[in-house]
Order: structure tokens, then C-alpha cells, then sequence
């Protein structure tokens, strides 16, 4: 299949971008390259454009023959939402709308969506199925619950289908090695203790150690990040074949605590990585853990990195390897 990657140049997108040409597929990614990376871009074929830029949206569309889209292009910043939330509802719903405008006008109706776990707020039940009450605490995770909620008056009025995807933390890096995670600013937990294990930074600094969890540090479900792109492979299969739309969590249905991830670092890294006990960072919920059951069964999802220091392991070699690309 001919596939639009929006965000293909981003840490998920790139991933998914090997798996899809692993598949046999044809992925044509389309970034903007605000946080991606053109050495992220694993695909032949790659535009350096907007998705503000409905005329192009259109133009890529029809000149590439697009047969389903995947859209991950979006700001994944919770704290920066809630700081410049204009930034997140004009980036990630206006021009979803754009998208999905431009894909009704070139007749492409088959879309694979990010969503996040975010979508919850804090949930009432642990572990959260999808039924779960949506009740977002930031604008990052708004941005994500009207678009699921506008995907399905597109479905209803314009036979648009689509599944979203619901991940919780992604995480790890390509096996192979050939894309991992790069932000900037980085904020999450996994590369950041990494970096404190390679020196680059003196310590890591736990948000709170005062939460009603088994260790007092906030939980949650690292998914690797590998796993969450064949999730997307089964997720087009199952729209293309059965024609259901759908809404699906990934993760791993279990949780990590801050500490124990730090404590996986030290192993796999053989780093003593110091560690400062900080304020709570606002926004966190104290758990949050799948119960991806519904992608299993129906999607047929089988994740086959589940063990957290096979995540670490991965994210760390990646980040050597980053580091002696000079990247
Ligand atoms: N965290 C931390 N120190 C850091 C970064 C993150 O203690 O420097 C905690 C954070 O409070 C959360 C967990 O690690 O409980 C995972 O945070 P991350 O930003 O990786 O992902 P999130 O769950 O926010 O999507």
C-alpha cells in the first residue's frame, strides 16, 4: 500500500516507517521537521511540508496514490500545553481537520490515528480499559480526545474509518539500531536517566516520592516503541479487511515505578546514577497502566519486547550509537 506518514521524521513515525517497509508497504512521509529529523526519514520518498498547507496536503495525496494515511505528526509536550495550549489546539486539531479535509477531497478514507493515554486525565480504575471515562487534564491530552471524538462524525457523515491508537509510554529504540529517540528538549524519564548514566548530566531528579504507590514514585507502562509500530501494521490489516473502525490501548499491562526504572539503568548501564528527590511535576497522574487486552485479541497484537531492561538495553545502545554518529 501506498501510505501517508505524517510525523515520519518523528521517534514513533520513524519506527513505524521500518516496519512498513518491512511489510512490503510504501511509506511517503510527510514532516515539517519542528522535532523530527531528516536522518529519521527511513523512507525514499519524503516531503518537507505542513500540514497547516491543505493545497499540498492534497497535491502529496493525489500525486502519490495515498491509500491510507497514519498520522502522527503532532506537539507531544504536556507541560508545553499547558503553557501555550494555543500551540496544541492550532498543531494538533486544526490541522488534523486539514488532513482529514484534504483525505476526504482525494477520496482517502482509511486512517490509523495517535492517540495517547493522556485521553484519561486521572483514571478511577486501574488498569484502564478503554472504556475508561476520557476526562483530560492538559491541553496535549484534549487536542487528542476532540480529535477521536471528531473522527467519528467523519466516519458517520463521510464513511471516513479509522483506528486510534491509545499508546501509553513509548519507549526503546530499534533493535537494529537504525532510529531511536531524540527530543529537545528531552523530558522523558528512560533517555534521561540514560543521559545521567553516561555523564552528560549529573543527576536524575525523581518528581515526587510522596504518591500512594508502592515505592512513593509514580508508575507507568513503557511500551517499546518497536512493538507500537507493528501494533500499526495489524491495526491497517484489521481496517482494510474488516472495514471497522476502532479505538485500541497499547501497552504492556503492567507498571513501573521511577525507582525500579533507575534501578534497571544501573544494571544494564553498570552506572551508579545519582539520583535528587524532587517536587511532584503538575500533571502526573500516580498510575497509569493498560489493560490492552482489546489489541490483542482483536488486532492479534503480540508486543515481543516486554521486559523493561530489553526496553533500557535498546534505548541505551541507541543512545551510544547516536552518540558516535555525532548526532
Ligand atoms: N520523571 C521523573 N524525572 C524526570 C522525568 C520523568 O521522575 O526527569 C517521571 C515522571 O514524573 C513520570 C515518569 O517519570 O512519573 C514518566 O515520565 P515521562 O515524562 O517519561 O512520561 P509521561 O508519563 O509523562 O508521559
Amino acid at each position: 500500500m501506498n501510505i501517508l506518514v505524517t510525523g515520519g521524521a518523528g521517534y514513533i513515525g520513524s519506527h513505524f516507517v521500518k516496519a512498513a517497509i518491512g511489510a512490503g508497504h510504501r511509506p511517503v512521509v510527510l514532516d515539517n521537521l519542528s522535532t523530527g529529523h531528516r536522518w529519521a526519514v527511513l523512507a525514499e520518498d519524503f516531503y518537507d511540508a505542513d500540514l497547516a498547507d491543505g493545497a499540498k496536503l492534497k497535491d502529496i495525496l493525489s500525486k502519490e496514490r495515498i491509500e491510507a494515511v497514519v498520522h502522527f505528526a503532532a506537539n507531544a509536550y504536556v507541560g508545553e500545553s499547558i503553557e501555550n495550549p494555543t500551540k496544541y489546539f492550532n498543531n494538533n486539531y486544526v490541522n488534523t481537520l486539514k488532513l482529514l479535509d484534504a483525505m476526504l477531497e482525494c477520496g482517502v478514507r482509511t486512517l490509523i490515528f495517535s492517540s495517547t493515554c493522556a485521553v484519561y486525565g486521572i483514571p478511577g480504575s486501574i488498569p484502564i480499559t478503554e472504556d475508561e471515562p476520557k476526562k483530560p487534564i492538559n491541553p496535549y491530552g484534549l487536542t487528542k480526545h476532540f480529535i477521536e471524538e471528531t473522527l467519528k462524525w467523519y466516519e458517520s457523515a463521510y464513511g471516513l474509518n479509522c483506528i486510534a491508537l491509545r499508546y501509553f509510554n513509548a519507549a526503546g529504540a530499534d533493535p537494529g539500531l537504525d532510529t531511536g529517540e531524540m527530543h529537545d528538549p528531552e523530558t522523558h524519564l528512560i533517555p534521561l536517566v540514560l543521559e545521567a548514566a553516561a555523564g552528560r548530566r549529573e543527576f536524575i531528579e525523581i518528581f515526587g516520592a510522596d504518591y500512594d504507590t508502592p515505592d512513593g514514585t509514580c508508575v507507568r507502562d513503557y511500551i517499546h516503541v518497536s512493538d507500537l509500530a507493528v501494533a500499526h501494521l495489524l491495526a491497517l490489516d484489521y481496517l482494510m479487511t474488516a472495514g471497522k473502525s476502532g479505538t485500541f490501548n497499547l501497552g504492556g499491562n503492567r507498571g513501573h515505578s521511577v525507582r525500579e526504572v533507575i534501578d534497571v539503568a544501573r544494571s544494564v548501564t553498570s552506572s551508579d546514577i545519582p539520583v535528587r528527590q524532587g517536587q511532584r511535576r503538575p500533571g502526573d497522574p500516580p498510575v497509569l497502566v493498560s489493560d490492552s487486552t482489546h489489541a490483542r485479541q482483536t488486532l492479534g497484537w503480540e508486543p515481543g519486547y516486554e521486559d523493561i531492561s530489553v526496553i533500557v538495553g535498546h534505548a541505551w545502545q541507541w543512545m551510544k550509537k547516536a552518540g558516535e554518529m555525532g548526532l
